[in-house]
């Protein structure tokens, strides 16, 4: 096991990517917080449409160990209560992972100010927040990992004018704490994934879904549990001599494009 007894933050875990992530840790041995708004899993209407176990229910299932921490990633009192919780609950934290994200389709005349902010605040402000709170704890780990989720959209434009710059700047800031807290021993990564099997993909006709797999040089959507590897990895010891990067997981969709 590459994770045994880790203690781990999943935020976004009850669906999607996190939840991928989730059960990836717990098949390696890591102890999981879930941080997420509800404990209920988001069904889609293309994708993970029958998922109805609790993603704490499907670990306790894997023999792993797992609770639930309702969480609202853009309000820090909260994030702080998810911290000091996971710590109080598990006795320290080796690894944060900032997954909680959304997507507000439309261009700059079609989203409001407000929507920015919500998408900013939630993908970019937010792992701010809950990394600055998380890395006190982490210097007491041997083990300190912090993996951030942002996109292929940081490299490009098509997500809209809110959603690619956070992921842009997730990029970024994953930089600029590497170099931060190098000297405790802890990493700080960043996982850009292409297009996953999630209800995120709900906006999407089924022709834009056909489009992207086909332009994808392994052509298919890739799974939660395609990201869910790459962050054990990233997490993992085969990675201590890794920071400050930016592991593209798309299937190659990004090299053809
Ligand atoms: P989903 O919408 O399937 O799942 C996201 C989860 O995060 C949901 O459980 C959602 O809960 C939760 N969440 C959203 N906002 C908050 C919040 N403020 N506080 C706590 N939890 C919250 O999305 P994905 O799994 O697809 O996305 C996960 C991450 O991966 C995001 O950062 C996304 O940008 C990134 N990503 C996804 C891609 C994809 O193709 N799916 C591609 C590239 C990156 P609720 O809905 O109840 O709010």
């Amino acid at each position: 096991m590459l994770l045994k007894d880790r203690i781990s933050i999943v935020t976004g875990g009850s669906s999607g990517v996190g939840r991928g992530i989730a059960l990836e840790f717990a098949r390696e041995g890591a102890r999981v917080v879930v941080a997420d708004k509800q404990e209920a899993p988001l069904r889609g209407k293309y994708h993970e449409t029958d998922v109805t176990t609790p993603t704490v229910e499907e670990i306790e299932k894997l023999g792993g160990e797992a609770i639930f921490v309702q969480t609202d990633v853009t309000d820090e009192s909260q994030v702080e209560r998810l911290i000091e919780q996971s710590v109080r609950h598990f006795g320290g934290l080796d690894i944060l992972v900032n997954n909680a994200g959304i997507h507000i389709p439309g261009g700059a005349q079609d989203i409001s100010i407000a929507q920015w902010d919500q998408v900013v605040g939630t993908n970019l402000r937010a792992v701010f927040v809950a990394t600055k709170l998380a890395i006190p704890h982490l210097k007491g780990s041997e083990y300190g990992r912090i993996i951030q989720i942002a996109s292929v959209h940081a490299y490009g434009g098509g997500a809209g004018p809110a959603y690619a710059p956070a992921k842009a700047g997730v990029v970024n800031m994953v930089r600029d704490t590497a170099i931060e807290v190098g000297e405790f021993g802890i990493t700080v990564n960043a996982i850009c994934p292409g297009y996953i099997e999630t209800s995120l993909q709900d906006y999407l006709t089924q022709e834009m879904i056909d489009a992207v797999a086909e332009k994808t040089a392994l052509p298919r959507f890739g799974k939660p549990r395609d990201v869910g590897r790459a962050a054990v990895f990233l997490a993992s010891d085969d990675a201590e001599w890794i920071t400050g990067a930016s592991l593209l997981v798309d299937g190659g969709l990004i090299t053809g494009t």
